[in-house]
């Protein structure tokens, strides 16, 4: 009899409902980590050690593969316990290069952004065992708002042999932190609860929507590579993230894996404004029309624990 699993999903309606649920929505996703050696507030008496230790204790204890962390060495100047959070990151995960000081394309010349990957460089060099740190996320995932710009730089970034770290799935965790951060200060088991229930049924809407994205740009899903941020939440929500990703069908992989994908050769190559992932991009640049979905809770995370 042929494996009904390699016939493909439409003709295993009958095993998908009665055995395997997940098995036809299987699909490789780097997990990736931005901001370090940290995003948002902290809560009092926190430490960016702590938090860092913890989230890496969870990502070892849960045999994730390599999670690439992706620094602002700024973030460490006359700073100890920054320094010391990123050095136990890179004794334990990779790291690659977020600008020296999280700048922002769309307000800069392409330039002035070159000079901020390399102003990272020595950090990353201090930092990474290898030179494996050969790869650029781009802040606010803003790749150029004109083509001569975005052009410019993925020159650039060719000839200083960097791979773009680019992102298809995304649901703005970093929201959470610093309302964590607020709501921990004044004991607030309520809203603390809130975050936890609202981080994850958003979350699972966003995973959803990034893989019907895939599907209508090219016609099938595709190995994901998801955004998340190192902060004061991280540590306490990430083991019901991965928990969510298992249930969702998701395989985790490397960065290098999961881009190894050829839909992450192509390039929409337009200047856009806060174009969002590169699935986004793709939306845009086609015309494609969103599926519906709930949006975030913006208005409540920013007035929680006020
Ligand atoms: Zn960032």
């Amino acid at each position: 009899m042929k494996n009904p699993l390699q016939s493909g999903c439409r003709n295993t309606v009958v095993f998908a409902v009665l055995l395997l649920p997940a098995m036809c929505a299987a699909q490789k996703l780097a997990i990736t980590m931005d901001d370090l050696p940290l995003n948002g507030m902290l809560p009092p008496g926190v430490t960016r050690a702590a938090t860092t230790k913890n989230v890496v204790a969870i990502l070892k204890k849960r045999h994730v593969p390599p999670v690439y962390g992706f620094i602002n060495s700024r973030k460490l100047e006359g700073n100890p316990d920054a320094a010391q959070a990123l050095k136990l990151w890179a004794a334990a995960e990779p790291v690659g290069n977020h600008t020296y000081a999280h700048m922002d394309l769309e307000q800069n010349s392409a330039e002035a952004f070159e000079r901020e990957i390399e102003e990272n460089e020595p950090a990353l060099e201090l930092l990474a065992a290898t030179d494996n740190w050969h790869w650029l996320r781009y802040p606010f995932l803003h790749e150029g708002d004109t083509v001569e710009k975005r052009r410019a730089v993925r020159a650039y970034l060719k000839t200083r042999g960097y791979k773009i770290a680019q992102v298809s799935l995304d649901w703005e965790d970093y929201l959470w932190n610093t309302a964590y951060a607020r709501c921990v200060a004044k004991n607030d088991l309520k809203s603390i609860e809130w975050l936890r229930s609202s981080y994850l049924s958003t979350a699972s809407e966003f995973l959803d929507l990034g893989r019907e994205q895939a599907k209508l740009i090219y016609g099938h899903d595709i190995n994901h590579i998801l955004l998340m941020h190192l902060g004061a939440f991280s540590s306490t929500i990430l083991p019901e993230a991965l928990d969510l990703l298992k249930k969702k069908g998701f395989k985790l992989v490397s960065l290098d894996e999961a881009e190894s994908d050829p839909v992450y050769e192509g390039d929409p190559d337009v200047g856009l404004h806060d174009a969002g992932t590169f699935l986004d991009q793709w939306m845009q640049v086609k015309q494609i029309k969103y599926p519906e979905h709930a949006e975030k809770p913006y208005k409540e995370i920013e007035a929680l624990c006020q």
